[in-house]
């Protein structure tokens, strides 16, 4: 039988009492048919306040790398809880992460922590306008950078505004800062030939240019060769600082992040989710030379609560699980996600859904296509808001969520490094049920 979600109802009927829209950040929305509360996770296992179970690829948007509430990251941070919760001072777990962070990633010479990625983009964008002395930033359409004024411009320029002869660079917050979106460049990723464009056009007056390495955000869009070689080269050639928000990557794509996995040193670095392994924290790093300018002070980097001991301590364990795999991290995560996408492919064609996942597999997409589509892999954002069938997506993901397979909302699917073959071949049995249901009772509408 289908879940069902009353308790969930129930509670989230009475939080639009106390809390302003009934959720606490504006995505967890999305999902339907009413947004879950959760009171237990276990490794790849999560279970709603209605006793559902259910196998987890959305681990908490991507944070849960190691899984639900793993034991050892539990004892960590209730170790730390019983010696101090915050000081707002040094401590000596924070060297032990920073250490460690020089150590895996290649282009990390220096660090600085925050509580958010969001925070950690903010800081890198003031970074490097200091550092240049340049005022704008290049950035990619369908990249995610934080849900600040300067996060969001360009993220998902509507179809309205594709001709503009000047890039788009809507922003889809009320209530922003008008002159902010002045302050940057939109450009299209995997367009090596553009890039250089748009860099031509604003020769001399570009800070930085960032990227998400694989557009994780948007349907999990690896580089194509030479896209980020591009960047690179291109930043060394203006004096422009390279910024690889790996908020996502970091960690998934291996001990070195996206960075060493695709092999490109950027300068800055933004590091969240996996960091903290479910626990607010987030790092700036990078080279010594592009970080001088927080060093001296000139570039304003603050915060009451970062390099919170609580979060150190569930981070130096974090990295301590990965730095252990070795050279199994990726591999293991990609061959269980790989076996999955091939055989929801297979699932997808016996019912006749045009579903075709995309990504490496330790992350990949559900690319659901509308009617008459072509099915070559979607190479950016605007390719992907002419192909991908948003409402036959959303309904056959609450299908896979009433037989116990969760995904992001958007499409998005993670393994953590708790989930098993075990898991994925659950995964695939409840998914051939729900990709059964969709299909007959999929209308079209
Ligand atoms: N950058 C990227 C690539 C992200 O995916 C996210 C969050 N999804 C952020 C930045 C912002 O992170 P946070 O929500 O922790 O502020």
């Amino acid at each position: 039988m289908p879940y069902t979600f009353s308790k969930s109802q129930e509670f989230f009927d009475r939080a639009k009492h106390s809390i302003a829209g009934g959720i606490n950040s504006g995505i967890r929305m999305l999902e339907q048919p009413v947004p879950l509360y959760f009171d237990k996770g276990d490794g790849a296992r999560v279970w709603d306040v209605d006793g559902n179970e259910y196998i987890d690829f959305q681990l908490g948007q991507g944070a849960l790398l190691y899984g639900h509430a793993p034991a050892g990251l539990a004892d960590a941070i209730a170790a730390q809880a019983k010696l101090g919760l915050h000081w707002a001072a040094q401590c000596e777990l924070e060297l032990d992460v920073a250490e460690r962070l020089q150590k895996m990633v290649p282009a990390t010479e220096l660090v600085r922590f925050n509580n958010s990625a969001t925070e950690a983009v903010m800081a890198a964008f003031r970074l490097a306008r200091t550092h240049t002395g340049k005022k704008l930033i290049l950035r990619f359409e369908g990249h995610y950078h934080g849900w600040s004024d300067e996060g969001l411009v360009g993220f998902a320029n509507p179809p309205s505004t594709w001709d503009d002869p000047e890039p788009a660079r809507v922003h889809p917050s009320k209530g922003i800062i008008a002159e902010v979106t002045e302050q940057f460049v939109v450009a299209q990723w995997n367009d090596i030939e553009h890039l250089r464009q748009r860099v031509e056009q604003y020769k001399g007056q570009i800070a930085a240019i960032v990227c998400e390495p694989a557009m994780c955000n948007t349907c999990c869009i690896e580089p194509v060769e030479g896209m980020l070689a591009t960047i690179r080269e291109l930043c060394d050639q203006e004096g422009m600082l390279m910024i690889a928000d790996e908020c996502i990557t970091g960690f998934r794509f291996g001990a070195g992040g996206a960075q060493d996995y695709y092999d490109v040193r950027p300068d800055l670095t933004v590091f969240g989710k996996a960091i903290g392994g479910g626990t607010p924290f987030a790092a700036l790093t990078g080279t010594r030379e592009a970080m001088a300018k927080i060093i001296s002070g000139e570039s304003i980097h603050a915060g009451t609560l970062n390099a919170n001991p609580l979060c150190l301590a569930a981070s130096r364990w974090c990295l301590d699980e990965v730095i252990a795999l070795g050279s199994e991290h990726p591999a293991t995560l990609n061959r269980l996600g790989q076996k999955l996408m091939a055989s929801l492919r297979t699932l997808a064609d016996e019912h006749g859904i045009p579903l075709r996942p995309q990504g490496p597999g330790l992350a990949f997409h559900s690319l659901m296509l509308k009617p008459g589509a072509d099915d070559r892999p979607v190479k950016n954002y605007r390719d992907y808001v002419e192909r991908q069938d948003v409402a036959r997506w959303a309904h056959l993901r609450r299908c896979l969520l009433e037989e116990g397979v969760r995904v992001i909302e958007r499409g998005l699917w993670s393994i953590s490094l708790a989930h098993t073959e075990q898991d994925i071949d659950d995964a695939l049995r409840l998914s051939a049920i729900a990709f059964k249901r969709h299909a007959e009772s999929w209308t079209g509408a």
